[in-house]
């Protein structure tokens, strides 16, 4: 008999990665359309979980209009004997994992940043209740963890009740977090690995160390170990650091083999701390991306939650999808809101004099680990909408990329004029020329260009220096 023969819907693997679209929706749960969302795992006393119960605080998923969006929350308590506190950042991001192995559900991101929805055709299959969720959940982490002898889930949909856990959420993510700072990368062996986002992004590894937090923000170093001595076949392990090949990037042989191996030989070297050449691999649920802003030589940063346009006229869902996929982009980087709190955020790039504009929140969350020299030199939206607002803004601020700019030189053209009547020459002709241009960089393969004029300049204003 089946696991689930009482989940009025299939449960398996195979619906890892399965994506909603909008129009499919019943219902929506959490996501950028409400302010509190949150799933939290906490650990406590064999005395204190009933095993097995499932309590929803809210309406249920039946009582929801199609098409509705609500705040959401899932709380959930474990306890067993050898369950630690240090156990809980692992144990709740299995929840994306499992929640995806329902048929019609699709989980995204973490901690308070979760979004869900939750398919028409599984809701007239009968998935019209959390209890059926609240017993997958139960069933799976039991069965793959058994280091979980009891577990009770919470749902919440009631406004209030959601806010109320979800303050209470951020400042345990927040002691987590920095409870992991401090340790440094040159001060132990290994790192940690971890693959659960390979369902939608399948050439992606994460490769965690003390100070380079996943992208998600939700493991750290601790929570990988923790993770890795408990299931050792599951989907975070352990990365032997080898050989440190370029300490400024962050170059190491061990990372390098393990990521081949792990993305089928897809990804063969991995820089960990820069947004240039081989940066480290960007998933989909990253908290933020680090954005190269090619007109002042400088990296945006915008996170998740932010609903306006960036300062290159993006909003963050364009920036991601062109930085998602498990995919190296020069230029496009996912991080977590953590590793800028890292010494070595972005270090093989200059750090944080290198970055040059953020959204206000954001910059308050990590307000206390940029430079102090620095802090007023960052623009927000408030002080530059556009890159020629940001141009202006650091120059008056004398940023520190300002210094890497060239002077401003005369525009000067060297084609004589009886070149006017010269025939069509080549230009250019190569077997690959690349053009780069807006933080993209397209290849013309055996290319060749002609012109019937062609006109030097020099920049009319300041040029970012060469990367
Ligand atoms: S972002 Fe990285 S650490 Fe987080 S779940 Fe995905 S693969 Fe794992």
């Amino acid at each position: 008999m089946s696991m689930f023969e009482d989940i009025p819907v299939d449960v398996g693997v195979i619906y890892e990665g399965e994506r909603i679209r909008y129009k499919d929706t019943q219902v929506q749960l959490g996501g950028e359309r409400v302010d509190a969302k949150f799933e939290l795992v906490r650990v406590k006393g064999l005395d204190e979980v009933e095993d097995g119960k499932v309590t929803v605080i809210g309406p249920d998923i039946k009582d929801m209009k199609e098409g509705s969006t609500h705040p959401f929350g899932i709380y959930i308590e474990v306890a067993g004997k050898e369950l630690e506190e240090e156990l809980e950042g692992v144990v709740e991001r299995r929840i994306h994992e499992y929640c995806n192995f329902i048929e019609g559900l699709m989980h995204l991101n973490q901690r308070y940043d979760i979004f869900l929805r939750l398919s028409k055709k599984s809701f007239q299959k009968g998935l019209n209740a959390f209890q059926y969720i609240g017993k997958v959940l139960h069933r799976l982490f039991k069965s793959e963890l058994p280091i979980i002898e009891k577990m009770q889930v919470t749902f919440f949909t009631h406004p209030e009740k959601v806010k109320g856990l979800y303050d209470e959420a951020l400042q345990i993510y927040e002691a987590r977090d920095a409870r992991a700072r401090g340790l440094k990368d040159e001060e132990v062996d290994k790192f940690y690995g971890c693959i659960l986002c390979q369902s939608f992004a399948p050439t992606h590894v994460c490769v965690i160390t003390p100070q380079r937090y996943s992208n998600c923000g939700a493991i750290s170093w601790f929570d990988g170990r923790a993770a890795a001595r408990i299931d050792p076949k599951g989907p975070i392990f352990t990365i032997e650091k080898g050989e440190l090949i370029d300490p400024e990037k962050g170059e190491y042989s061990g990372v390098n083999e393990t990521v081949k191996k792990k993305s089928l030989g897809e990804i063969t070297r991995v820089w960990l701390y820069t947004g240039f050449g081989y940066p480290h691999t960007s998933c989909g649920c990253f908290e933020a991306v680090a954005f190269y802003v090619p007109e002042v030589d400088g990296f945006g940063i915008v996170h998740r939650g932010y609903k306006d346009v960036t300062v290159n006229g993006l909003a963050f869902s364009t920036l991601a999808d062109s930085t998602a996929g498990g995919r190296q982009v020069d230029g496009f980087h996912g991080i977590s809101i953590e590793y800028m709190r890292s010494p070595k955020f972005l270090q093989a790039d200059g750090g944080w004099k290198r970055v040059v504009w953020m959204p206000k929140e954001v910059k308050e969350r990590v307000k206390d680990f940029i430079p102090v020299e620095l802090a007023d030199k960052v623009a927000t939206e408030e002080e530059a909408k556009t890159t020629d607002e940001l141009k202006a803004f650091l120059k008056e601020h004398n940023h520190p990329v300002v210094g890497q700019w060239k002077e401003e030189v005369a525009v000067e053209e060297v084609v004589p004029a009886e070149a006017e009547e010269a025939p069509l020459m080549p230009v250019a002709a190569a077997a690959t020329l690349p053009l780069t241009a807006g933080g993209f960089k397209i290849i013309l393969k055996d290319a060749k260009i002609y012109a019937k004029k062609v006109i030097i300049r020099r920049v009319k204003s300041e040029k970012p220096r060469k990367r």
